[in-house]
């Protein structure tokens, strides 16, 4: 089964996340279960929480269908330490409230070294994070999204990712997020079915489809490898549709929310339907 949504809005409160999913054909959504821009979000009334289940239920999103996103503040490898701690503390924030909702999963982009620690001493600051976070929190896997290796990001490579889920010691609560434009910008050409196969290949080989806890279906506005974070609507960017197709014709990629960011909101109830339709 193929799980197709979007990253929704939970303007006016994380409930009405599932109601934005439903009204554009979702069987999936993304979310930020607290504002993205800030360090001290309000926390999650009981209403909140009732009424988010109550509406995943109503339109039938379980666990497996969402895929939340955090905060664009953290940095789980900062490395200055009281930034450290800081992104920590809203990291941990971020997987309670997981865990309040009834969700299974949170995906996060692993970190930065801003220039100022190696990539290597980095990595392992991230996985120490996930370590701390998983040692005080239940049910809820951390999931690293890929990035497209902008400005000082890391996780732009499998062998980075694979690096830090050898430190993890909890392996079935650490997971990944594959991202489509992410991937492409940071140099894997999965653009045709050829290069499709090698880069899932070398995936398989280096971390693992196991591990595969969702993904992020993004065209991208930036050529390959130019390591730069721009998502277009799908089938309108550098990607083109057949990737779409072949991932929707690829059982691997079964029973985990599929989710869109891309920019035009308007065209999401097309896109949706349009993969929906690919998918046979
Ligand atoms: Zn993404
Ligand atoms: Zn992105």
């Amino acid at each position: 089964m193929k799980y197709i949504g979007a990253h929704v809005s939970a303007a006016g409160g994380v409930e009405n996340a599932p109601l934005n999913a439903n009204k554009i054909g979702a069987t999936a959504f993304g979310l930020f279960t607290r504002n993205q821009r800030q360090w001290n979000p309000k926390p999650l009334t009981k209403e909140n929480i009732i009424n988010f289940k109550k509406n995943c239920e109503r339109f039938g999103y379980g666990p497996g269908q969402i895929l939340p996103h955090d905060s664009y503040l953290i940095n789980l490898g900062h490395p200055v330490k009281e930034n450290l701690q800081k992104s920590r503390d809203a990291f941990l924030d971020e997987m309670k409230r997981c865990e309040l909702l009834g969700i299974d999963r949170l995906n996060f982009h692993p970190g930065s070294h801003l220039n100022q620690v190696s990539e290597e001493e980095c990595l392992g600051t991230i996985a120490e994070s996930i370590n701390i976070t998983l040692d005080h929190t239940k049910g809820v896997t951390a999931v690293i999204e890929n990035t497209a290796g902008q400005g000082t990001n890391l996780g732009y490579q499998f062998e980075q990712i694979k690096y830090i889920i050898e430190q993890v010691e909890d392996k079935d609560r650490v997971g990944v997020c594959i991202d489509t434009c992410h991937a492409y910008t940071a140099g894997y050409d999965l653009k045709d079915l050829q290069g499709f196969n090698d880069v899932f290949t070398e995936f398989e080989r280096i971390i693992g489809f196991g591990y595969v806890k969702g993904m992020h279906l993004n065209d991208s506005k930036k050529v390959l490898g130019s390591r730069v974070d721009r998502h277009h609507s799908i089938g309108k960017g550098e990607l083109g549709l057949d990737l779409f197709s072949n991932i929707m014709n690829d059982s691997r990629f079964d029973n985990i929310p599929l989710i869109l960011e891309t920019p035009d909101d308007a065209l999401w109830k097309d896109e949706i339907r349009q993969l929906k339709e690919m998918a046979k």
